[in-house]
Formats: C-alpha cells, structure tokens, sequence
C-alpha cells in the first residue's frame, strides 16, 4: 500500500462549502483515506509528504463537454483530410493536453471510442479519464450531417475524429443507438437542433421528432445508460424534456419557458460557453466558413443570457469546453465565464461536484471526501479572487494527482 499526505493546504473541497485553510488529505493507493484541518501531528509516519504551503488544492477538474478526436478547427473538413491513424495519434496529444489543464475526466461527446477510455483507463496513454458517448445520432440536414446543401453523395461516416451518422425514423434511430451502445458507450448523444458547424441547418431550429427522441431514451435507458442532446431552440429543448433526455448541450436560445420544461424532467444544461468565445476571436483566421462564424456569434450573444435564465430556474447547471482543434488549449477559460454568472464558487461546483453527477461518477469524483477516488489539482494563488488562473496552466497548476498517481509536480519551483 503507499501512502501520500498533502499538507497545509487551503483545501476547497467543491461539496460547496468554504474554503479550509491549513488542510491536510491522506491518500492511500488510489482512494481519499482522510480530510482534516490543523495539526497533522497523528497523521500516518511512513508516507510520502507533499507540502502544498500557501497554495490551494481542488478536486480534478471535469471538462462535461469535450471533443477529444477535434483535431483540426473544422470538425467537417478535417474527416474528409485525415487519415483515421492520424485522427487517432493527433486525438492522443488532446487526450494528455486535458490531463495537463487540470481536467482529470472529461465527457466526450462525440468521438473517441471505447478504447480511448479503455487505454487511459490501463495506462497506456496519459490522459483524462473518460466518459464517452461514441458517434452521435443525427437526422438528414441535422448537425450531424455534414454534407454541404449542395451535395447529392449520401452523408459520411467515419470511425475516428468528430463522429456523427444519419439515422432517420424511429427504427433506423434505434438501430443507431443499440449499436453504440453495443460498443459499450457511457451515454447516447443525439442531435436535437441546429448547430454552427453544420453547413445546412440554423441555430433556432429542432432535429428529430418527439418519436425518434423517445426511441433513443428507451434504448439508452434499457441498457442503464441516458440521452444527450446538443440542441439550442427553445422547441428543440422542450421536446427533449418531453422525451426524457437527461442532459441538455448548449442550451443558448433557452427561454423562461424551455427552463420550467427543463424544471420539470430534471433534465442537467452543460453550458460550453468558451467554445463561442474562440471561434469568435479565432475562426476567421483559421479559416472557418463564414456561416459557421455567424451562426457562433449568435450563440455567443445569448450564452451569458441563458445561464443567468438557467440559474433563476434552479436547473442543474454543469460545466463544458466545446473546444474544437488548436483552441482546445483553453479549456480553464470556461470557469471564469461561468463564473460571471454562477459566481466562482458555482462555476468550480460545476466543473467538478455537478459534472460528476452528469456522468453517474458522484460516488467517486467531483469533491475531496474520505472515500472518493484520490484525484486532485494544487493551484498557486486563490481561484475564488481570480478564476482566470486555470487559463496558464502550465505555470499555475502546480500540482496534478490521478487516481493517486501524480502527474506532475512543479511545487518546490518558485519556492
Ligand atoms: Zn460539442
């Protein structure tokens, strides 16, 4: 068995409670034995100490929203110019570029298959842990087919990258479910709703019918798994909660009156608020359509909008990034403008206690109490005061703990 301490450590626990300053936390192999405050004078003797001195330490933060196999900024052009080996190697350097920010699980929605999560689960590769949801299901013109408007080729498929596939009627949406969940998917991920990346559809639009939607939650549901749906419109979601679909992506044209739906299912919003927010500084120049940029500022335009309307409604409020290609990098972004609207410590809730939820993982991540799996971050200076810390990782994180390995450690630079 080893053993590890980290101590005088102002430990933010993220159950929602105040900061402890001069906490300790004794990790024994891969699990949280004890949290404590003050003297560590009784704590075990054989153990290996981490002083974690005027530096606060957080549970490992979870990305709700990623796209690990977004490799380049257009998710529909870089299926058509890479070949599937390289989808999977450039998908590996995202998959450890996560680990690296902090973000010690992340939820894949829509990608990377069961063998990713699998290969960080072995530790053959570093990387966020992983809760997947493999290809998302899509309706002809929807946001999972990306054929332009004015192509008559019947609508791609491809088995690594940014996944997604057409399946049109109740039985042809079974079908599509039963065969990622064959594949052994954490959830189903569908397309209730316009998108930017999409060539052919708007943002205030809904995809799929109540029938098609009801058909995916019963086969989720039936092999213990949940539905969710990348949807903006205020009809998309609506139809969504009708049809039970457990967490809803995005969410930015919701109303007063989508929120009560949502209210009412218990249905979770994962907000991807920096996705906009990059595509909106960078897309030009990265060369993204027009149309794909228009149609990002439209969401960026409401996204602060609807958290607060989110929030006054007392939805389940978790946390995503969205981030596509060379702008993954800038996923701690996400917490400070959440953080405009739930506050910091709402937005560090639900990077970690609420996303954990989200993927059914509650018993074991999202807050530092005795039992949980030993995953940790150690910041230099206090998130509370300045939640745009996590944006310079590299020099902030001083401190990344996974299933009580330690990732990294730079604490004794700059001491
Ligand atoms: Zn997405």
């Amino acid at each position: 068995m080893t053993t590890t301490i980290l101590i005088h450590a102002t430990i933010i626990d993220c159950t929602g409670a105040d900061p402890r300053p001069n906490g300790w936390v004794v990790i024994e192999d891969q699990r949280i034995k004890e949290v404590g405050q003050g003297p560590s004078g009784a704590l075990p003797a054989k153990a290996d100490v981490i002083d974690c001195l005027g530096q606060t330490l957080l549970p490992g933060l979870i990305d709700g929203h990623v796209h690990i196999g977004s490799v380049d900024a257009s998710i529909v052009e870089q299926q058509r110019r890479n070949f599937t080996s390289t989808l999977v190697i450039k998908s590996l350097k995202v998959l450890q570029e996560t680990l690296d920010q902090g973000f010690t699980t992340a939820r894949d929605c829509g990608g990377v298959d069961a063998g990713f999560r699998q290969a960080v689960a072995e530790g053959l590769v570093p990387g966020a842990r992983l809760s997947i949801s493999g290809g998302i299901l899509s309706q002809t013109g929807g946001h999972g087919d990306w054929r332009l408007a004015t192509e008559t080729c019947p609508p791609f498929y491809h088995g690594a990258g940014v996944v997604a596939g057409v399946f049109d009627g109740v039985s042809a949406v079974r079908r599509g479910a039963r065969e990622q969940l064959r594949q052994g998917v954490d959830f189903v991920k569908i397309m209730a709703g316009g998108g930017a990346a999409s060539p052919s559809d708007e943002l205030d639009t809904s995809q799929y019918s109540l029938e098609e939607m009801e058909a995916a939650v019963f086969e989720a549901e039936s092999a213990g798994k949940y539905v969710a749906a990348h949807c903006y419109s205020d009809r998309g979601i609506k139809l969504c909660c009708k049809a039970g679909v457990r967490t809803i992506e995005h969410g930015n044209l919701m109303t007063d009156a989508s929120a009560q739906a949502m209210k009412e299912s218990g249905a979770y919003l994962v907000p991807t608020m920096v996705t906009y927010l990059m595509i909106s500084r960078m897309g030009k120049e990265l060369g993204l359509p027009e149309s794909f940029v228009r149609k990002i500022n439209q969401a960026l335009d409401k996204a602060e909008t609807s958290l607060a309307i989110a929030l006054a409604h007392g939805l389940k409020i978790g946390s995503g990034s969205d981030l596509l290609g060379p702008m993954q990098t800038h996923k701690g972004m996400e917490l400070e403008l959440q953080a405009r609207v739930l506050g910091p410590m709402g937005a560090l809730v639900a990077t970690t206690k609420t996303n954990a939820e989200i993927i059914r993982r509650e018993r074991d991540l999202g807050t530092i109490e005795a039992g949980k799996l030993a995953d940790f971050i150690l910041v230099k200076g206090d998130p509370l005061k300045d939640m745009s810390l996590f944006q310079n990782y590299q020099e902030n994180l001083t401190l990344i703990i996974q299933e009580g390995n330690v990732y990294k450690n730079i604490i004794a630079r700059g001491r």
